[in-house]
C-alpha cells in the first residue's frame, strides 16, 4: 500500500486534516482502530459558534441545542451569567458528537480521502531514521502502509508522537480525569451551559451540565489527576446529580470515563511527520475544550501537507509552516490559558466566591479572558500585580 499521506485516527483532528490534504489532490488514507467513527462518545459536546464561518459542517443534524449563554457557579452558589450578547461567539452549540465526527469524516471522504476502520497503527516504518509510513494491524492481519508523510491524530493517549521522537508524556497535574453521563428525564429547559467550580465539587476542574433538548443533558466532571484517586470523579459527579433538583430523577443512557490533556502544547513537526489535535495537546488548559483547535489546526495541517506533497518536500523545514501558523492562530492563547490554570489552582474556594461575587453584576461587553481580567482588576486593583503578565499576553492576542 502506498499513499502520499497516512493519517492515524479518524477523530475531528484526523478527519479535518485528511479533508484538506485530499482537497489539494494528494492521495490520503485515514486509519481508525474503532469500528465506527465518533463512537463511543466521550465529550461534553460543547463548541463555540465561531465554527459557523469555517465551512466544516453542513446542515444541522449534528446540533443538539443552540445555547443562549453560559452560567458559572462558584462554590457557594453565586452565579455569573454570560448571556449570548455578552458572551458573543463563545456560547455556542451542544452537539451530537457522534454525528459531528461522522460529518467531518464524510467531508474528508467526499474530498477523496480513503478511510479504513478496525485498523490500528502499531508502529512507524523507518528507513535510515526517516519516517516512511505506518505499521498497521487489522484483526489478525499485520501490514505496512507506505507514505511520504504520517499524521498523528490519535488523541489524548497518543503513542504516535512518541514513536516519532516527540515527548508527549503528560504529568498528572496536566491531565483531567473525566466521567460523563448522558442523562434523560432531566429538567434542563434553559438553553444555558452551566459550569460548577469548587474544591469539593471538582478539585482542579469543574462539573458541567449542557442541555441537549428539553429532557436530556450531557453532565460530566473533570478533576485534575494529581488531585484525584481511583473512582473519585464518578463519586463526586453522582453526589452532585443526587443533590441537583433538575437532575436527580435522571437516568443515564450513556456513561463513560476518560481523560483530557490540560498541558502546554508540544512540538508538532518532524521530517515526514505532523501531530495534530489532542495528540499535540492542542486543548484549552482552562476548559479542556479541544474541538475548535482540531478544526483550525487540522485545516492548517492539511493545507501545508498538500503544499509539501506538490513540492515533493517532506522536510521538517517545509512542514514547519504548520507549527508557525497554528501557534499564531491559537498557540499563544493556549499558553496564556495554561498560566491562568496555574493561578486558578492556587485559589481556594473563598477566593472563587469573592471573585464570583464581584463579577456577578458586571456588564461584560464580550466574553474574553482579557475582559474578565479587566473586570477583576477594576474591582480589586491589588490583583494587578499578579495578573499583569496575563493582561500583557491577552492584549497581544486580543482575547
Ligand atoms: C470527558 C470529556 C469532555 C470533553 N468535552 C469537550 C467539550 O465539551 N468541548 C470541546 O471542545 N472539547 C471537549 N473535550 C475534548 C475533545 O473531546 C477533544 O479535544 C477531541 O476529541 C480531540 O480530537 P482528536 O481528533 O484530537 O482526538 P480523538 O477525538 O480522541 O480521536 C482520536 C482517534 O484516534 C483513534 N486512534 C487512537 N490510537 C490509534 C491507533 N493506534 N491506530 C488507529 N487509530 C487510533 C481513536 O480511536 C480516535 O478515534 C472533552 C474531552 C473529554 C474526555
Amino acid at each position: 500500500m502506498k499513499y502520499d499521506v497516512v493519517v492515524i485516527g479518524a477523530g475531528p483532528a484526523g478527519c479535518v486534516t485528511a479533508r484538506f490534504v485530499a482537497e489539494t489532490g494528494a492521495k490520503v488514507l485515514i486509519i481508525e482502530r474503532r469500528q465506527e467513527v465518533g463512537v463511543p462518545v466521550l465529550c461534553g459536546e460543547g463548541i463555540s459558534r465561531k465554527i459557523d464561518s469555517w465551512d466544516m459542517l453542513e446542515g444541522d443534524r449534528w446540533i443538539a441545542g443552540r445555547m443562549d449563554g453560559a452560567r458559572i457557579y462558584s462554590p457557594d452558589g453565586t452565579m455569573v451569567k454570560l448571556s449570548a450578547d455578552m458572551a458573543g461567539n463563545e456560547t455556542g452549540y451542544v452537539v451530537y458528537r457522534d454525528i459531528f465526527d461522522q460529518e467531518l469524516a464524510r467531508r474528508a471522504v467526499k474530498a477523496g480521502a480513503k478511510l479504513m476502520l478496525n485498523t490500528m497503527a502499531v508502529g512507524l516504518i523507518k528507513e535510515k531514521n526517516k519516517i516512511k509510513g505506518v505499521k498497521a494491524k487489522r484483526f489478525d492481519e499485520k501490514f505496512d502502509i507506505h507514505a511520504n508523510i504520517v499524521v498523528g491524530a490519535d488523541g489524548v493517549e497518543s503513542k504516535v508522537g512518541q514513536w516519532a521522537g516527540i515527548d508527549t508524556c503528560l504529568k498528572t497535574k496536566d491531565l483531567e480525569t473525566c466521567a460523563q453521563y448522558t442523562l434523560t428525564n432531566v429538567d434542563c429547559k434553559d438553553a444555558y451551559c452551566d459550569f460548577y467550580l469548587g474544591k469539593h465539587i471538582a478539585p482542579g476542574g469543574y462539573i458541567w451540565v449542557f442541555p441537549k433538548g428539553k429532557d436530556v443533558a450531557n453532565v460530566g466532571i473533570g478533576i485534575l489527576a494529581s488531585l484525584s484517586k481511583p473512582g473519585l470523579a464518578k463519586k463526586l459527579l453522582d453526589k452532585f446529580i443526587e443533590n441537583d433538583p433538575r437532575l436527580k430523577k435522571g437516568e443515564p443512557i450513556r456513561f463513560l470515563a476518560g481523560a483530557v490533556p490540560v498541558a502546554n502544547p508540544v512540538e508538532t513537526v518532524r521530517d515526514n511527520f505532523i501531530l495534530v489535535g489532542d495528540s499535540a495537546r492542542q486543548v484549552d488548559p482552562i476548559t479542556g475544550g479541544g474541538l475548535t483547535h482540531c478544526l483550525e489546526g487540522g485545516k492548517i495541517a492539511g493545507e501545508v501537507i498538500g503544499k509539501a506533497v506538490k513540492q515533493k518536500d517532506y522536510s521538517k523545514e517545509m512542514l514547519s509552516e504548520y507549527e508557525t501558523k497554528w501557534k499564531k492562530a491559537f498557540g499563544k492563547k493556549l499558553k496564556r490559558n495554561y498560566m491562568v490554570k496555574e493561578i486558578m489552582l492556587d485559589m481556594d474556594d473563598k477566593t472563587f466566591n469573592m471573585l464570583a461575587d464581584s463579577l456577578k453584576d458586571y456588564k461584560f461587553e464580550e466574553l474574553s479572558t482579557l475582559s474578565l481580567i479587566t473586570a477583576l482588576v477594576k474591582k480589586h486593583p491589588t490583583l494587578l500585580i499578579k495578573l499583569r503578565p496575563l493582561m500583557k499576553v491577552s492584549k497581544e492576542i486580543k482575547e
